[in-house]
């Protein structure tokens, strides 16, 4: 059996996250920060307070460069 990647180097996988320029409308915190993140209907760009968990966007996002990962859902369309 062929391993198609490799084990990661990392002990923990993190996303790098952006900080928006942006003010949270459910605590008023100015910790707003954007990542993409892989949901069962595929990929999304998220923004998102990273005081009080509150998503202020979640937005389809095509696949990334480099993965080829097609989420279940696409096929039930
Ligand atoms: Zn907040």
């Amino acid at each position: 059996m062929t391993m198609v990647f490799g084990r990661p180097e990392e002990p923990e996988l993190t996303v790098t996250r952006t900080d928006l320029d942006e003010t949270c409308p459910a605590c008023g915190g100015t910790a707003v920060q954007g990542y993409p993140l892989l949901e069962v209907t595929g990929w999304c760009l998220v923004a998102r307070c990273a005081d009080c968990l509150h998503v202020l966007r979640r937005e389809p996002s095509p696949t990334p460069f480099g993965f080829s990962y097609v989420p279940y859902s696409a096929h039930l369309r």
